[in-house]
């Protein structure tokens, strides 16, 4: 198949280029590709072309909590959002927290997904030595350090030292980073407000842990969903130190805020939560600091999300909207477009080794997404193909709209049509 003549956005700039792939793989890029005999093509004048997005955070709820996502509904969210590979989040039902569990969910995946993936394993008190030795099998370990939605935690020192000296050190453990001890305290204060039953407080006390001990084992950390200025300014220091550290931020904390969280009541609250305005803003003047951008898809049907606060679940969908409100960034000029593809595509694939993704380069899995950036449109909760149905970005303008995605060089999904059956998706290949 021939692409030619899009605007291709590489990670060091925008390029007008044909683009020839073989079978799954990218052939060539060059100025001007000649047709081959019988070989198809794509004109792609006016339209930019990206690399498929890695979303390294996902929960598609499978198993368990297919109620509300599976790896069907979760990956053709993720299709329609020019996402072709994700990294799906351990607290499921049962936990993924060793090879078997690990097992069960890839059958699951493999059935269903209709783009690539990978797994997290999840840290608990007592799975140091079973976690470790399973790491093969996954990205990375999620460690959770203060409580979120599922039952996985590791608070006490000892387990948390142990998995940050044992699970391999090149392979990076991602925490969430809010300590539990202080969000009780916080909670009992602050019943009913959640910035401030889980304040910045509570995310810079656990990042400082958190850094300390990576920079004492001289392991690989990332953290996940960093929401202020504080936190990024200690991992800005931390990698100047030569920790081995990266963060992530996500569209939810890019562009909402605690205003929002009033607006939007219960389906506005996430852990970490929306923050004030001025910490919003500081994401974006921290920019240079954060690694990745990822989505933190967390979907929870209408049903769950109108119980009373207390009892309400925290976490917002969100595969499907970042490259449109990422693109909207773009073209009112608050980030390049190679700045998101570094984020979204060429750091995921560095930090968690994933040997075939990462750029569109020669030998590359042909994973590529053609936008209109000229069309806006409203987005709506009737677009969302989440099985839990609704965004908080309803009602919002964006600027860019996603035409046709390829999953190793098959036409995946165009214009919300889905031309893969489930089950196209394959694992991700890791580094050894
Ligand atoms: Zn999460």
């Amino acid at each position: 198949m021939l692409i030619r003549q899009g605007l291709v956005v590489l990670p060091e700039g925008l390029a007008r280029l044909d683009i020839r792939t073989s079978g799954e793989k990218i052939a060539a890029l060059a100025e001007h590709l000649a047709p081959e005999a019988g070989e198809e093509v794509i004109d792609a004048g006016g339209r930019l072309v990206l690399p498929g997005l890695i979303d390294s955070h996902v929960h598609f709820r499978d198993p368990g909590g297919t109620h509300k996502e599976d790896f069907l509904t979760g990956t053709q969210a993720a299709l329609a959002g020019g996402v072709t590979t994700i990294l799906d989040m351990p607290n499921t039902q049962p936990p993924t927290v060793n090879r078997e569990r690990l097992a069960e969910k890839a059958a699951l995946a493999a059935e269903k997904a209709v783009v690539d993936y990978g797994f997290y394993l999840g840290a608990t008190e007592s799975n140091v030595e079973e976690a470790a030795t399973a790491s093969d099998a996954a990205v990375a370990l999620k460690l959770y350090m203060g409580s979120s939605t599922g039952s996985l935690l590791v608070t006490e020192f000892a387990p948390l030292y142990r998995h940050f000296s044992t699970f391999p050190l090149h392979k990076p453990i991602v925490v969430h980073a809010e300590d539990e001890q202080s969000l009780k305290y916080f909670a009992a204060l602050h019943p009913r407000d959640h910035n401030h039953a889980r304040p910045a407080l509570s995310a810079q006390i656990a990042v400082s842990r958190a850094l300390a001990i990576a920079e004492k084992t001289g392991r690989a950390l990332h953290i996940a969903h960093t929401t202020t200025a504080r936190e990024l300014e200690l991992i800005r220091e931390a990698k100047q130190k030569g920790v081995h550290v990266t963060c992530e931020v996500t569209p939810l904390h890019l562009f909402l805020s605690e205003e929002d969280q009033h607006r939007l009541g219960n389906f506005g609250k996430v852990n970490p939560p929306l923050r004030s305005e001025s910490d919003r803003a500081a994401l974006w003047t921290h920019f240079d600091t954060i690694d990745t951008i990822a989505t933190d898809h967390a979907p929870h049907t209408r049903a769950e999300k109108n119980q009373p606060y207390e009892q309400a679940p925290s976490g917002m969908p969100g595969v499907q909207t970042m490259l449109p409100l990422l693109l909207t960034a773009a073209s009112e000029g608050m980030v390049t477009l190679n700045e998101i593809v570094k984020r979204c595509v060429v750091h995921p694939a560095r930090i968690f080794g994933l040997k075939t993704k990462g750029a569109l380069e020669i030998g590359k899995d042909a994973d590529i997404v053609l936008v209109n950036p000229r069309v806006e449109y409203e987005l709506t909760d009737e677009q969302m193909l989440s099985k839990c149905g609704w965004t908080p970005f309803a009602g919002r303008t964006v600027t860019g709209r996603i035409e046709q995605v390829f999953l190793r060089g098959s036409l995946a999904c165009e214009r919300g049509r889905f031309l893969l059956k489930p089950g196209s998706g394959k694992p991700v290949l890791l580094e050894g």
